[in-house]
């Protein structure tokens, strides 16, 4: 079943309004089952609203429409919607008397423009709303469903709420969608949909799978489409066993679990516990962390070893090493780590040392540059990788990378 929704009003195109109608009837239409294929934002224009609604005639299922319904000037929807479904406005004696009383109970007079709202196109459904003087009209054209509504946010989900959603769920019947997401950690997009194209051209035509990427975590999102329920669950959990079975070192966790969420139950499962000593993330692994309700049973602390005085007397970073090797080196982050678990005290410690940038890069160690280490009772091992040139996004994906590293060691 296709959707598309359109949303008119000048104001959503000059960025003073932003086009939230679009995105929660989105989200409604989503969970009712249908695709939707365009979401589009128009002028209040005749032209404009003309074209689309001509362009979406006969091609989509369902098309949900919001504002200019107003009892303004601008707002011209009413107008052109009779032009299109060749009809013409009528007084509705229903609409006009619930404006009535609603004015009455507001204690306000009616004026002309309060009266032009009780009119409707003759030949369309009215959706009566309740909590505004606009009232819904529902058409249909070419075998689409056309649901026109005002754009106030409210009075739109009333609308929705209260007529809409029922009758689509009655009209439209069965359709159940069921998404499952798969998270993982370690491969680029680009790689990722290599590893997994066999899987992905052999998905039975009612699944499909999105790439979802955020600072080097890749969502996987299945999307199961159909009409029984079980049914959709054991293809979804035959799909992901086999995501499993293709991608194992990459997947760390399924859903919406983030990394400090994984490595917070992993910790309280074994009663261990971890600390900090980050240079370059300056905190960020320990904001990670301790995002995480109940992380205090887990975590230890933080040195923020920032400056090289610090690396020296608090985690016991031989100058030497420095001197030698610089503090962005696998030799000076290993020490990090193992002197934050000494002083700390901590089963687990993980260290940092790079360059965010702007700065500070030379071409042995550029921008991006940066050396995790976690040390634990099976020793300390240490990794480097190398990011972009964004000192921002590098503090995160350094941050988030540790945090792998972590969940890593952790599981050996
Ligand atoms: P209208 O039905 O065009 O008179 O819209 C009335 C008011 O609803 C506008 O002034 C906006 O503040 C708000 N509005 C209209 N369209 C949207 C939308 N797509 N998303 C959020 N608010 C909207
Ligand atoms: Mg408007």
């Amino acid at each position: 079943m296709k959707a598309e929704i359109i949303t008119i009003g000048d104001e959503l195109l000059i960025g003073q309004t932003i086009d939230t109608n679009a995105a929660w009837m989105g989200a409604e239409l989503s969970r009712l089952g249908f695709d939707i294929h365009r979401k589009i934002s128009i002028h209040d224009d005749r032209n404009d609203i003309l074209e689309t609604l001509k362009e979406t005639s006969g091609r989509a299922d369902l098309v949900l429409v919001t504002g200019g319904l107003g009892p303004t000037s601008d707002d011209i929807t009413k107008q052109t919607i009779c032009e299109f479904f060749k009809c013409r406005l009528i007084v509705s004696n229903e609409v006009l008397s619930m404006i009535e009383e609603m004015m009455k109970r507001r204690g306000m007079p009616m004026n002309e423009n309060n009266r032009r709202q009780a009119e409707v196109p003759d030949k369309c459904r009215v959706l009566f709303n309740a909590a505004g003087t606009a009232p819904g009209m529902w058409f249909e054209k070419d075998k689409t469903v056309f649901i026109f509504m005002p754009g106030v946010p409210y009075e739109m989900k009333y609308i929705m709420t209260e007529h809409v959603v029922p009758e689509l769920k009655t009209r439209f019947g069965s359709q159940i969608i069921i998404h499952k997401n798969i998270m993982t950690y370690g491969t680029p997009e680009a790689r990722l949909a290599e590893l997994l194209k066999g899987f992905e051209a052999d998905l039975p035509s009612d699944i499909k799978l999105a790439y979802l990427p955020s600072f080097g975590i890749i969502k996987l999102r299945l999307t199961a489409t159909g009409s029984d329920h079980l049914l959709l669950n054991n293809e979804i959990e035959k799909q992901v066993n086999k995501l499993y079975e293709i991608i194992p070192g990459l997947i760390y966790g399924e859903d919406e679990k983030s990394l400090e969420m994984v490595i917070g139950e992993l910790l309280k499962d074994r009663k261990q516990t971890i600390c900090t000593a980050e240079s370059c993330t300056g905190g960020k692994i320990a904001e990670l962390i301790t995002s995480i309700p109940g992380s205090s049973v887990y975590y230890k602390g933080s040195i923020i070893a920032y400056d090289n005085s610090v690396k020296i007397d608090l985690l016991d970073v031989p100058e030497r090493l420095l001197k030698k090797y610089g503090a962005v080196s696998e030799q000076v982050v290993k020490c990090m780590a193992n002197g934050g678990r000494k002083v700390l005290n901590a089963d687990y410690s993980v260290a940092t040392s790079g360059i965010a940038g702007p700065d500070g890069g030379t071409e042995s160690k550029p921008v991006g540059t940066v050396w995790i280490a976690v040390a634990s009772d099976k020793g300390t091992l240490a990794e480097k990788y190398v990011f972009g040139n964004d000192r921002n996004l590098n503090i995160t994906r350094f941050s988030i990378a540790a945090m792998n590293l972590i969940r890593k060691q952790i599981i050996s």
